[in-house]
């Protein structure tokens, strides 16, 4: 698979009237829930000040939504399977004054790309990764995938039902201690943009999981639609503990912010490293080498 970039400069509308509408039109199934994601997205970039088409990348993964890095105009590049977020991360600690989006599906972020989670998370990028959970591989005609319910058999592998039992991502978020951990779903469109607002303008790693159906693979608009409920007033997101009691009540979907924290980011403890190292009295040599030596 080979990765691509877009550049935003390809879409000629006014940069006051921008809507973050990409050169290239969707290309997804009727009714896919990706649709309203890509909507919602598009109204949060609007609403949040500080993104501008000139200072955002969407970095994006493989699958069908890894295409949304084309379907939004800003600069784009569409990674390769499962490393979108170390791409991301390259892109974050190059330029530090570009807002970083990273957006990808369930199989791309939870099974091959699962493992950058937890070092992300250590790290607390200053960036935000919308992951879209369809609980299915769509791309690829319907495979199980590590989000899929037990017992569930893909339509391309429908005499071999999920062995496995489904992972639960906001438990692992709070598990790893992402900084900011939020559930959004495609059928509540009004409620995503806000939750997505407030990811971006989270300052450290914030992860969303937005649930969307797959109407041609798994259709889950009707069950899902039933189990979906926000989060209660009285919830407390600076709560750890709170967030995975919730996390662990998979009885319900539960919907909005599970938790969040402020620490320094990752940009910012970098720099201060470079500043202390600079205000030294080094040569060129021993500072680079005492840089890359405190990365060892
Ligand atoms: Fe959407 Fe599923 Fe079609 Fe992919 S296969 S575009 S996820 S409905």
């Amino acid at each position: 698979m080979t990765a691509t970039a877009t550049r935003p400069e390809k879409v000629e509308q006014p940069e006051e009237r921008f809507d973050f509408r990409g050169a290239i039109e969707p290309v997804w199934c009727p009714g896919c829930g990706d649709f309203a994601l890509l909507n919602s997205i598009r109204a949060a970039l609007r609403e949040s000040p500080h993104i501008q088409r000139h200072n955002t990348v969407i970095v994006s993964g493989i699958g069908c939504s890894g295409r949304v890095a084309a379907y939004l105009g800003v600069y784009g590049f569409h990674g390769v399977h499962g490393r979108a977020l170390p791409t991301a991360l390259g892109v974050k600690e190059a330029n530090p004054e570009l807002n970083v989006l990273v957006m990808g599906g369930d199989g791309d972020g939870f099974s091959i790309g699962g493992g950058h989670i937890p070092h992300a998370a250590r790290r607390n990028p200053n960036m935000t990764y919308i992951i879209f959970d369809n609980e299915i591989y769509g791309l690829t005609k319907g495979q199980v995938s590590p989000t899929s319910p037990q017992g569930l058999a893909g339509k391309s592998t429908p005499q071999w039902p999920a062995v496995e039992e489904p992972l639960n991502p906001i438990a692992m978020l709070v598990a790893y201690n992402v900084s900011f951990i939020a559930r959004v779903y495609a059928g509540s469109p009004k409620t995503t943009t806000q939750i997505i607002k407030q990811a971006l303008a989270h300052p450290g790693f914030a992860v969303v999981q937005a649930m969307s159906p797959c109407t041609t693979f798994y259709n889950t608009y009707k069950i899902w639609s039933k189990q979906v409920r926000q989060l209660p007033d009285d919830h407390d997101p600076t709560s750890r503990e709170a967030a995975f009691a919730r996390a662990l009540d998979t009885s319900t979907i539960w919907l909005g912010v599970f938790y969040r924290n402020e620490r320094p980011t990752y940009e910012q403890v970098l720099q201060a490293r470079i500043d202390k190292l600079r205000a030294d009295e080094l040569s060129d040599d021993e500072r680079l080498r005492r840089l890359i030596d405190s990365f060892m």
